[in-house]
């Protein structure tokens, strides 16, 4: 089968590899329709952490289950899935009070937490291919209407609308309340979506990118270009000089200024200077772990030195982490469903799973107007 390899450092190839088989009784074979590209993608596509080359690159996947092992009696073959990015046991300590995204047995390197396209996350190849494995498929695999509707909204649950709608339920907005998210990219305008499906009263994005800023207002929120003003002061100004209730981190570590250069902490710097004392904060922008091992080009201290006092005088809550997805997935895909929620909105380009190199390259550059590419193989 086709599949997006990863050769390295900004090269990406469409190869022939072996199709994946049944591997163990709970597996299913998935027929991908639709393979999202994702910004975590680009943290390895970067070169910023280490990846094998020779990877199946794809962590946010939808299709059709075209084969299942001798112990899957939930899933049938023809059923149309959704496939979170977290691969969860459905059975571990972490797993059965929520929290697949620490799962505890899926990973064998011992790291709480797999993923399928990302060697650090466990063995498991990615889903920008033509087919693609899934183990413990009753328990991880989302059921969809069948047929084609709602294709692009439905590809958006593998990941970042669940992963937006996370960022705001760390950070507890409650109805009524404020909201500042860091980051217009996929993650910070679907946080900035569920932000408003959950009744903010007014929902700030902040940004450089135009076009990600005239999505963020598309979406609902009030847009900030830090380019053009600060955006501490602009949030602080328009909340008369209170702050907002809350904030979401969706940038990452790869943080930059306008200019460009990496600064890692001043996202963070920027939520805890405007959300108001005793606010919360939800990160969804990922970091990486300290990781003695790493070549000196990839090494990452897993420190990231931000205002911790200011955060500290003002009582912030801060809540962390990957997102569980199937916490959120089956209300997301209902709201989807009801013609409430439009995720799919975000996705600017859909090409054939061939024309990968090129979108890598043009959203990994932020090229005007590359905001979501999806991958129909
Ligand atoms: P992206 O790279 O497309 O978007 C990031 C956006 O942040 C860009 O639009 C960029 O212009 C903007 N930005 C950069 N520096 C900024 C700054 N100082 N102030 C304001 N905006 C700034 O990525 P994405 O797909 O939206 O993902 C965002 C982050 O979320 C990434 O770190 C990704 O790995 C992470 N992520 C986390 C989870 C999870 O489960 N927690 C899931 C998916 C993605
Ligand atoms: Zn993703
Ligand atoms: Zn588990």
């Amino acid at each position: 089968m086709k599949a997006v390899v990863y050769n390295g450092p900004f090269d990406v190839s469409v190869e022939n590899v072996e199709d994946p088989r049944i591997e163990d009784a709970n597996d299913a074979i998935i027929r991908i329709t639709t393979a999202n590209i994702c910004g975590s993608d680009l943290h390895p596509y970067e070169g910023r952490v280490e990846f094998e080359p020779g990877s199946v690159f794809g962590h946010e996947n939808m299709g059709i289950v075209e084969e299942v092992g001798p112990g899957v009696n939930r899933i049938k073959v023809g059923d149309r899935v959704s496939v979170p990015f977290n691969l969860a046991c459905g059975t571990c300590r972490n797993c059965t009070v929520g929290f697949t995204s620490a799962c505890l047995r899926a990973n064998p390197s011992g790291q709480p937490g797999a993923g399928y396209g990302y060697p650090m996350m466990g063995p498991y190849r990615g889903g920008q291919a033509e087919l693609l494995r899934v183990p413990w498929a009753d328990f991880n695999l989302l059921e969809l209407p069948a047929g084609n509707e709602h294709e692009l909204d439905f590809a958006m649950l593998s990941d970042i609308f669940p992963t937006g709608y996370h960022g705001v339920e760390l950070a507890k907005l409650a109805p009524g309340e404020t909201i500042a998210i860091w980051g217009a990219g996929p993650v910070g305008l679907m946080a900035a979506h569920s932000a408003v499906l959950r009744g903010a009263s007014q929902v700030f994005v902040v940004d450089f990118e135009p076009d990600r800023l005239a999505l963020a207002e598309q979406f609902g929120a009030t847009p900030v270009n830090a380019a053009d003003v600060d955006a501490v002061e602009a949030i602080t100004d328009a909340t008369d000089g209170f702050g907002v209730d809350c904030g979401v981190e969706a940038v990452g570590y790869q943080a930059h200024d306008p200019a460009g250069d990496e600064h890692p902490a001043m996202v963070m710097d920027g939520l805890i200077a405007a959300v108001r004392a005793t606010g919360r904060i939800g990160v969804v922008g990922v970091y990486e772990p300290e990781d003695p091992g790493a070549s000196a080009d990839a090494a990452k201290e897993g420190r990231y030195s931000f205002d911790f006092g200011t955060a500290f005088t003002k009582g912030l809550a801060i809540g962390t982490g990957q997102c569980p997805v199937k916490r959120y997935n089956r209300e997301l895909r209902d709201l989807v469903i009801r013609g409430v929620a439009t995720p799919g909105r975000l996705v600017s380009h859909e090409l054939a799973i061939t024309e990968a190199p090129r979108a890598y390259d043009q959203f990994d550059k932020r090229v005007d107007g590359w905001t979501k590419v999806v991958l129909h193989p």
